[in-house]
């Protein structure tokens, strides 16, 4: 595992896919996703030249920021507990899945710094039972009613597309999600700019930038697994 040649060939492949599609690969964050893997492999991918950073569990968050002294950015991708919350939501620049009502509810009582903190509200596109997420239909009430939360503020959408064999079959739903933002976006709601989509994993990353991805979030690909766990 040389985790700067995977980061430098995964860059060069938004870059491709950046061209495919006119645009920017400025305009494309990658974010590592180390809830497979120690700190030591946190500390090579600061090196190999990555800033942001993923984990999906409040103790996987807290053990990573205790080991981690360099100012890199972090963000909290999975499902977050509501009774977490407080202990998680000053440790992380940005939370990709804010997936429910009560949820927002609690952030925005234990959040207390004055700016408010960028969320993702999570979308389940696919439609799937297992997953979390807001249903594409219910999303435009749900961002509505986040407007009385001063301390939120709708930064983008974000989805889990299902397991595939073949990458192209989630396009469909990269596709959908970016035009839920778009039409967020059309509202003009001051507190949901909605300008990122948080979406494309290690199998699907490149039809997700082609379909709009501003952040992708990896795990294996850049930074692998070192639990033998299946990702
Ligand atoms: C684990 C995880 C990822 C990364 O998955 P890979 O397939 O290993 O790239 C991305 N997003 C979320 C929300 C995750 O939990």
């Amino acid at each position: 595992m040389n985790i700067k040649e995977n980061y430098e060939a995964i860059m060069a492949r938004v870059s491709a896919a950046c061209e495919r599609a006119g645009r920017s690969p400025e305009d494309v964050t990658v974010m590592a996703v180390t809830k497979y893997v120690s700190a030591e492999r946190v500390e090579k991918a600061i090196a190999a030249g990555v800033k942001h950073f993923g984990e999906s569990r409040d103790g996987g968050l807290l053990e990573k920021k205790q080991a981690i002294k360099a100012p890199v950015h972090w963000h909290f991708v999975g499902r977050m507990q509501s009774r977490k919350v407080k202990e998680v939501i000053h440790e992380c620049d940005v939370i990709h899945s804010l997936d429910r009502a009560s949820l927002a509810k609690e952030i925005n009582k234990r959040y207390q710094r004055e700016t408010p903190i960028d969320c993702m509200v999570q979308v389940n596109v696919s439609g799937e039972e297992t997953k979390a997420g807001v249903a594409p239909d219910q999303l435009e009430n749900f961002v509505r009613a986040l407007e009385s939360y001063e301390h939120i503020r709708v930064a983008g959408l974000m989805t889990m597309a299902p397991h595939t064999k073949n990458p192209e079959d989630v396009r469909p739903y990269f596709r959908q999600l970016r035009e839920l933002c778009d039409d967020i976006k059309r509202l003009q709601l001051p507190h949901a700019p909605c300008q990122h989509l948080s979406m494309g994993m290690s199998n699907d990353f490149e039809q997700a930038v082609e379909e709009g991805a501003t952040i992708i979030r990896l795990g294996t690909s850049l930074v692998g697994n070192e639990t033998g766990r299946e990702a």
